[in-house]
């Protein structure tokens, strides 16, 4: 009778948690289908940003200790929910003519981008959401012309994608670091200072930074990557750099797109902190002072590790950041691309 009961109630339990599963899916398809009709735009969009502040608290309410999505389940279905985006986003990076005069860029998990140029597809950060990752390791291997790594951090850095890039003979460069830890390969080229190569068209110059938050160089060895892509664009992608130390371009060349990491740099521009002596703004301002940049993303927001963790899933201050700085700014939702057109 006892054992009934308590049978009765698990699957009661199970059913009332599968409904709750069920209703916040239907929620976040909800809000991604807002931004389906509000794509990214350098321009205001009050309905866009509005999504994301909805997605702010959808992450917050869902993924951390006991919640429906608690991230110590994995994979649970909110894994999967990303991975069918990210999926679609890879079947259009295949199926795209590869025009010669535009820049395609496409969000990934979590501030990984694909960029497709002409023919050339550069893969930037890039991570599987699934343990079951081997299916789209390759496809992402087959598609890519090079993949770029900027540090050995699990939310930027993939072991197997690595491992599937160098299997198909695609070039992967990646810290020093990082590489030494790898049995080597002719298509394993590690950064340790500066390099400059050309893969497909694609000039690509790496220099070593500072990792946020870090204290020196050597705390987590870190590589930004200058890119030129075949339609004259020219890209910046700075993974989790400090961009307000050490941080260049290439003399003269226009840069099209910079992409710059979530929240504060580093605590002098924390709100709260002790030594916070600057708001998050100015330190966005240092680096387009540094780039000049015609455009910039705001990359790595909602990471949901830190949202697990407790921090806040943060596109709120993105919101406010495109409110303060000058330059045309926006951010954009795993699985979205932002289309440039041909420089005039
Ligand atoms: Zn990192």
């Amino acid at each position: 009778m006892t054992s009934w009961l308590v049978a009765g109630a698990a699957g009661f339990l199970a059913a009332a948690q599968a409904q709750e599963t069920n209703v916040a899916l239907a929620h976040l398809d909800s809000l991604a289908a807002v931004l389906e009709a509000h794509p990214p735009t350098f321009a205001a969009d009050p309905a866009r940003e509005q999504a994301f502040l909805g997605l702010d608290r959808f992450f917050e309410a869902a993924v951390r200790p006991g919640q429906p999505f608690d991230l110590a389940e994995y994979p649970n279905d909110l894994w999967r929910w990303i991975d069918r985006r990210l999926q679609r986003a890879l079947a259009e990076a295949e199926a795209a003519p590869g025009t010669a005069d535009k820049l395609t860029v496409w969000q990934m998990y979590n501030m990984g981008l694909l960029c497709r140029s002409g023919k050339a597809v550069v893969g930037m950060d890039l991570t599987p959401v699934l343990p079951e990752a081997d299916a789209f390791n390759r496809r992402v291997a087959a598609l890519v012309d090079v993949l770029l790594v900027t540090h050995g951090h699990g939310d930027h850095y993939a072991p197997g994608l690595v491992h599937a890039c160098l299997a198909a003979g695609k070039p992967v460069f990646l810290p020093a670091a990082s590489a030494a830890e790898l049995p080597p390969d002719p298509c394993l080229f590690p950064v340790d200072d500066f390099r400059e190569a050309e893969v497909s068209s694609v000039r690509l110059t790496a220099r070593r930074g500072i990792h946020v938050w870090a204290a020196g160089r050597e705390t987590v060895p870190i590589v930004y990557y200058e890119l030129a892509f075949p339609s004259g664009h020219a890209a910046i992608f700075c993974g989790d750099l400090d961009y307000t130390r050490a941080f260049e371009k290439t003399p003269g060349l226009a840069i099209d797109l910079l992409v710059v990491p979530w929240r504060s740099p580093n605590e002098s521009y924390e709100p709260g902190s002790p030594r916070q002596t600057a708001e998050r703004k100015d330190a966005v301002q240092i680096a387009i002072d540094r780039i000049q940049p015609r455009h910039l993303l705001y990359g790595h927001y909602a990471e949901l590790g830190h949202v697990h963790g407790g921090m806040p899933a943060s596109y709120e201050i993105a919101a406010g950041l495109k409110r303060a700085v000058a330059t045309p700014s926006e951010w954009m939702f795993w699985g979205e691309k932002l289309v440039f057109p041909p420089i005039p």
